[in-house]
Parts: structure tokens; C-alpha cells; sequence
């Protein structure tokens, strides 16, 4: 049975959870509001204050909720995290403060998965604690996030001392805070004969390697600076990494970076709730607030439209979201097969592409000139639901991926008519019942 009631124990979590973000998170967005400030270790006055800030959220029992108990975090399960992330998406500084900021949640978790004790030791523990940034570097210039497509490959190598290394060649492109990170990431071509799914190997490359090349550190909208953004085009050239830094098997990349999307994907639904709530409050405090013809804003029949349509597709997408929490927290108990959560996690992050540019798009709409300018956040959040469309994969892909997964259960009709055909279907029931419609 599908049950989305709340304990009073976690309640109270959630309580000061709500109030901690209001007040110190969305303060920190004010104080250091650069988009990616909250990743740059560097700066000492933002992580002078977050510090303390990181310690109450560790004292709450709070702190990297995303790892469950068998990977090192308290393990709330997916629909607590769901409950709580809708609270953390309020604010762009407090994935940082509770230890659950993208992309090092997955890196994270992936690391928890499948890494050796030593490389867990020397990067997870330092992750898992706030103290670095990481990067996850697979998409590629000439074919996105297209695993079919991928050209950047390691192969095996001799170094001076005649030992066995992994050298890597080829490009990157949307590193995310590759110029921030002490380790990144790279799925990399180790196997190119094999078949796509084992092709591929997962590397773990300290950023001062030699030979990794920052292209460019591309900007998106929101970005101060087009030349000093946050995702990074990377030429790999001869990069050596020791042997022992591949992740997880060899052949097992894709393995691992889906094992990674997954978790990912509803992370970014359940904070997208959170930024829906707040582009809502919002919504409603304005309508009440401005007047135009003598009325409210609320009392026009075409606000309140914006409002309940709001109200009706935010509710709807919220229970998809935790209905796909549930599924996956059922698959991790056993109760439910391997692979049960595929289609509603696709269903998650198709949803949430809509709902972000609809309520925050009408929000924005509601509060006019004021609404595109930078004196509200709205606009800024306007353009995070693009972002959102590509990140993870493209949301067209999982469209497709959607409907094959239903088309593949349909079955083909036999002859011409669809089964609910009404004449055939009234002529089957006749035959069956030839005497029913009789008067006597
Ligand atoms: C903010 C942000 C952060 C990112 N961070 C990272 C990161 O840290 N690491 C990383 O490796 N990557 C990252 N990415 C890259 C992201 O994974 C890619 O943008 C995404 O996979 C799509 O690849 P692409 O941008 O090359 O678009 P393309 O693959 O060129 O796709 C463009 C469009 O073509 C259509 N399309 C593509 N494929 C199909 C298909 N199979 N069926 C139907 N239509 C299709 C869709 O409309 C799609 O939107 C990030 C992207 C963004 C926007």
C-alpha cells in the first residue's frame, strides 16, 4: 500500500528543515548569489559562514540524506529525501549546507557503489564531508551524452618504471566545475569492440594530472562572466592515471554512470517541487497584493486560472515524484523487481521540465516588469528549466524512451477495427446474450 503519511519524529525534521533553509540558506543566496558560488572551496568568507551552518544540519542527522545506511549516509529512503529536497530546492546554497549538492551527490554515490576501500578512502571521505568538489565528465563536443557516440578512450600503457597505466585521450565537453575539482570522473573507450553496454570504463583522475586541458569554461545564462563559467570543454591529452584508479570493472561504465542518472534525475524533481512551492508563494502574495481596474490582480478570472492551473499540475507532478520515490525505496527493500522505477523516473524528469517552465513562467508573468528583472529571482530560475531539459540526458530521449517502453506492452488488433470498437463489441455481446434486449 502506497503511503505518503508522515511521522511526527520526521515531521519535526521537516519543520526546522523548512525554517533553517528560509532563514539561512535563502540568506546565503542573498550574501553570495554568483551562480556555482556555493561549489568554490577558495572562498573563505562564504565557507566562514557555512561552516557552522553545515554543523546544525550534521547535529539534525541531516546531512548527505542521499547515501543510505549501507553507503555511509543515515538513509532516509527516497520518499523522505523526496519530502525533504522539495524543502532544499527553495534555495541554490542549500544542496551545499545539507551536503547534497549535484554533481557530487552522484559522484558520491557512485564511489559508495563501487569503489576499492583505498579510493573510497581517499575520495569519498573528503566528498562526503564538504571539503572538495568533484566533476563528472562523460558528455562529449561531437555527440552529447550519446554513449554510441563516444570517441574519448583509455588504453593500457607502460610508464617509466614499467608498470601498467591507463592513458586517456580524447575530449569533454560540460564538465561541470571541472575548474573547481580535486578529482574528476571519465567515462572513457577501454573496450571498443565489445558491445555498447560494456564497451566503456569509469576513471577517477586527480585534476592535477598532467595533460588534462580546460579548454574553456563555457557559461550558461545566470553566468556573470562568458568566459569563466561552470562547465568545462576538456581536451584530454595522454592523461596517465595509475592503474588501480579505475572505478568499478573494467567494461562497467555505462553500468556506473547509470547507476548514477538514476538517482540523479529524481533528485532534480523532488528540488524542482521546492522551486515551484517558492514561484508560487510568490504568485499568490503578488495577486493579492497589486491592484489594476479598481480590483486585486486575483479577482480577474485570468489570474485565478494561472493560479489554480499552478495549484492542480504542481500537486499532480509532487505525487508522481513521490510515487517514484516509493518505487525505488520498494525495489531497495526487495519488494519490487530490478528496473521498476525506469519508466517512472523518465516520467519524473520529462514532468518536471513543464511544471518548472509553467509555474515559474506564470509566476514570473504575474509580476510584470518586475518579474523579468533581477530584482526578483524569478527570472533567474526562468531560465534553470533548460538547463534542467538537458542535464542528465536530453529530455526528448527519455519521451522516446517512454513511449517504446508502452508501446513494447501493446498488442496489435486483430483486423481492422481497435479493440473497443463499440458495433463489434455490441454484435459480441449479442451473440453471447441473443435474448437480453427481449421485451419478456
Ligand atoms: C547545466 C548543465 C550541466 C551539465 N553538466 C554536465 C556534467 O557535469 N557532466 C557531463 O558529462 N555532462 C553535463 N551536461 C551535459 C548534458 O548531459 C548534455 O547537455 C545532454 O546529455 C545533451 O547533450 P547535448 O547538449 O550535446 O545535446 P544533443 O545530444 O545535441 O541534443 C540536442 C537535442 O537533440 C534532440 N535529441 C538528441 N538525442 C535525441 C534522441 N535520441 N531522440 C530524440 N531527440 C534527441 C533533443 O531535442 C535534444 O534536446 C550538462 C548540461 C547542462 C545543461
Amino acid at each position: 500500500m502506497i503511503d505518503f503519511s508522515i511521522e511526527p519524529e520526521f515531521q519535526a525534521k521537516l519543520d526546522w528543515m523548512n525554517a533553517f533553509v528560509r532563514e539561512e540558506c535563502e540568506t546565503m543566496d542573498l550574501l553570495w548569489p554568483e551562480m556555482g558560488a556555493n561549489f568554490e572551496t577558495h572562498r573563505a568568507d562564504a565557507r566562514r559562514h557555512l561552516k557552522p551552518l553545515q554543523d546544525q544540519v550534521k547535529a539534525q542527522g541531516l546531512w548527505a540524506c542521499h547515501l543510505g545506511p549501507h553507503l555511509g549516509g543515515p538513509g532516509y529512503g527516497q520518499v523522505k529525501l523526496g519530502l525533504m529536497n522539495e524543502i532544499i530546492g527553495r534555495s541554490s546554497w542549500a544542496p551545499t549546507v545539507f551536503g547534497t549538492a549535484a554533481p557530487d551527490t552522484g559522484n558520491a554515490e557512485i564511489l559508495a557503489m563501487f569503489g576499492t576501500p583505498e579510493q573510497k578512502q581517499k575520495y569519498l571521505g573528503p566528498l562526503m564531508d564538504g571539503d572538495i568538489v568533484s566533476c563528472f565528465s562523460m558528455t562529449e563536443p561531437q555527440g552529447g551524452a550519446d554513449p554510441g557516440e563516444f570517441t574519448c578512450k583509455a588504453t593500457l600503457v607502460k610508464n617509466d618504471k614499467g608498470e601498467d597505466v591507463w592513458e586517456i585521450e580524447g575530449e569533454k565537453w560540460f564538465s561541470s566545475n571541472a575548474k573547481l575539482a580535486t578529482f574528476l570522473l571519465v567515462i572513457c573507450v577501454t573496450d571498443p569492440d565489445k558491445p555498447l553496454t560494456e564497451r566503456m570504463s569509469m576513471f577517477i583522475v586527480p585534476t592535477d594530472t598532467p595533460g588534462i586541458n580546460i579548454l574553456r569554461n563555457v557559461a550558461i545564462a545566470g553566468d556573470r562572466d562568458p568566459e569563466n563559467g561552470h562547465h568545462a570543454h576538456i581536451r584530454y591529452e595522454k592523461v596517465r592515471v595509475p592503474f588501480d584508479h579505475m572505478l568499478g570493472e573494467r567494461g562497467g561504465g555505462f553500468k556506473v554512470a547509470q547507476a548514477r542518472l538514476g538517482g540523479g534525475r529524481i533528485h532534480h524533481a523532488m528540488r524542482t517541487v521546492g522551486i515551484c512551492n517558492r514561484a508560487l508563494e510568490m504568485m499568490l502574495e503578488r495577486v493579492v497584493s497589486r491592484r489594476t481596474r479598481g480590483r486585486t490582480l486575483g479577482d480577474h478570472q485570468m489570474v485565478q486560472d494561472k493560479i489554480a492551473s499552478s495549484i492542480v499540475e504542481l500537486e499532480a507532478f509532487r505525487l508522481l515524484v513521490l510515487k517514484t520515490a516509493w518505487i525505488i525505496d520498494e525495489v531497495e527493500e526487495g519488494r519490487l523487481p530490478h528496473g521498476s522505477a525506469r519508466n517512472h523516473i523518465g516520467m519524473c524528469k520529462i514532468g518536471l521540465v513543464k511544471i518548472y517552465h509553467d509555474v515559474v513562467g506564470r509566476s514570473l508573468e504575474l509580476h510584470g516588469s518586475l518579474g523579468i528583472s533581477l530584482d526578483l529571482p524569478l527570472a533567474k530560475w526562468y531560465g534553470g528549466h533548460m538547463s534542467l531539459a538537458f542535464a542528465d540526458g536530453p529530455t526528448d530521449v527519455h519521451k522516446s524512451q517512454l513511449a517504446r517502453a508502452y508501446m513494447k506492452k501493446a498488442k496489435p488488433v486483430d483486423g481492422i477495427f481497435p479493440s473497443e470498437h463499440i458495433p463489434t463489441r455490441t454484435a459480441a455481446a449479442l451473440a453471447r446474450y441473443p435474448n437480453a434486449r427481449d421485451a419478456k
